[in-house]
């Protein structure tokens, strides 16, 4: 029987000049099985879980089944890794298949990543092991569900491969939905090669998908630097506001978008400490959890160089111009951070002094070494019981008077407001996780997985749907690592 599976796609990227990808199909692969199919999101991009379902649908997603409608390239793109810049980077183990315009009219990218070699695959062997799919498929969908913009994961593959990395493990496939996968090295590719008429392109290709408004505007391509300076400044500070340590922010894992993209060796913190790394090739903590805003800063930097020529002919002006745009992103950043922060205490329109509120805590914090999401979880407690217990024992020595000084303050601050107890309490909750993908749970997901046992991970990728609700069935996803849990380092697995 003929295949009914349609899938309505577009391919404006294709349509831009030839050296911008390689048009190409993925590697077939042996034996593709789904995992696990994300179907809410097939539903908002309009495609039907039952038929994706299907193996027909399963070589669909797989690559195997290409659509007559689908051009599948890979693209092509620079960066700058650890601070030194690789003139050629690119989709070395990742196939754009096309893109979809989802119910809410935003187009998107169907991206393949583990789907095999392409002229960009320098050393690699363009595959993907298990234990990065799963982990980029949990982390992704935990911060969708915690409202912080993010790539997004529609299903997870095996390929019927074995992948040799640390030894064998099965080969893996995530196909991804992006808002685009246009990264701040894809600029540095074409600004490296001095091709400015190539960079004009691409930033006006990134005008109409992501910031149509300011199109006619004569200084579109300041507004445009300007654009992604403040969804960057945004996106760290929803980071941190959840612990989280992205690990690689390489300016090829950044985007254009402001969508959290490439999730390598990335973590959400356990016990709070504010120069955390996790990341095994981050010997130097560059991209340590304090660094992140410095490092966006750089990163922007760099694009902002790229633009430099369409910015002003003149380039004293453009530097000019550029530095000023760039000198928005601190207070963007601090305004966010604040904001975030003070929502996290219940605080819904924090003022200057509330920082230092702020501060105090996360001070007591590192020195208390307390579980990051677990403090700010139980201050609903605190509110609703009128018992500090529960939460002066997250830290190693509870008897610090420091700690019932500080409650003091911050419940006197809560006073000032006109909320009641109970509303705040509310607020504090839907604010606040339950569950964050934690290491020690993720890792446990992935090795069960390597040995075929998929339960785990299909129910943490349950529960991370619902962050913020206390059900007794994710009791021990909430829960910190115990000593001999805890996960000291992350790896690449690439
Ligand atoms: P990432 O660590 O995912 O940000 O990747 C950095 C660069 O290395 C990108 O150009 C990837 O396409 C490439 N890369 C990573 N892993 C592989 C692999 N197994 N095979 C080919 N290229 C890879
Ligand atoms: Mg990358």
């Amino acid at each position: 029987m003929k295949s009914a599976l349609f899938v309505d796609f577009d391919n404006s990227f294709g349509s831009l000049p030839d050296d911008f990808f390689v048009k190409m199909n993925p590697e077939i692969m042996p034996d593709l099985k789904l995992i696990r199919l994300n179907k809410t999101l097939c539903d908002d991009l309009g495609l039907k879980p039952h038929q994706l379902e299907k193996q027909d649908g399963v070589n669909f997603l797989g690559g195997k089944n290409i659509l007559s409608n689908q051009k599948p390239l890979a693209q092509v793109y620079a960066g700058h890794q650890f601070g030194n810049f690789v003139p050629q980077l690119g989709d070395g183990r990742a196939i754009l298949l096309g893109e979809l315009i989802g119910k809410d009219g935003i187009r998107r990218d169907l991206q393949l990543k583990g789907s095999g070699r392409t002229p960009f695959s320098r050393m690699g062997d363009g595959r993907s092991g298990l234990g990065p799919v799963l982990r980029e498929y949990i982390v992704s969908e935990a911060m969708s569900a915690l409202g912080i913009p993010t790539t997004r994961a529609l299903a997870a593959l095996l390929t019927g491969e074995r992948v040799v990395r640390e030894g064998p493990v099965p080969g893996a496939i995530l196909v991804r939905i992006a808002k685009s996968h246009i990264r701040i090295g894809t600029f540095e590719y074409f600004a490296h090669r001095g091709e400015v008429g190539k960079v004009k392109i691409l930033a006006n290709y990134v005008i109409d998908r992501h910031y149509p408004e300011i199109k006619d505007k004569v200084d579109k391509y300041t507004q445009l630097l300007e654009k992604v300076i403040e969804k960057q400044a945004i996106l760290i500070a929803e980071w941190m506001g959840v612990g989280f340590i992205h690990g690689v922010m390489n300016t090829d894992n950044m985007t254009l978008s402001g969508e959290t993209i490439d999730f390598g060796p990335c973590a959400f913190m356990d016990h709070f400490n504010i120069d955390k790394s996790y990341s095994s090739i981050d010997a130097h903590g560059r991209y340590r959890f304090s660094n992140q805003p410095h490092i966006a800063t750089w990163n922007l930097s760099r694009l902002a160089e790229t633009l430099l020529p369409l910015i002003d002919d003149k380039q004293t002006n453009a530097i000019k111009q550029a530095e000023k745009s760039l000198d928005a992103f601190v207070p963007l950043f601090t305004a966010h951070w604040t904001k975030v922060m003070g929502k996290k205490l219940g605080i819904e329109n924090p003022i200057e002094s509330d920082k230092l509120l702020i501060e105090n805590l996360l001070n007591l914090m590192q020195v208390g070494n307390s579980d990051y999401t677990l403090t700010f979880r139980k201050f609903s407690n605190i509110l609703r019981s009128n018992d500090h217990k529960d939460w002066i024992t997250l830290f190693q020595d509870p008897n610090n008077p420091k700690l019932l000084r500080w409650l003091k303050q911050w419940e006197k601050r809560l006073r000032s407001m006109s909320s009641s107890k109970e509303h705040i309490a509310k607020n504090l909750d839907a604010t606040n996780p339950y569950i964050i993908p934690r290491n020690h749970i993720i890792e446990l997901c992935i090795s069960e997985a390597i040995r075929g046992d998929l339960s785990r991970f299909n129910q943490l990728a349950q529960g991370i749907k619902t962050p913020y609700l206390e059900k007794p069935e994710f009791e021990s996803y909430s829960k910190p690592p115990e000593e001999n849990e805890i996960v000291h380092q992350t790896f690449c697995g690439t």
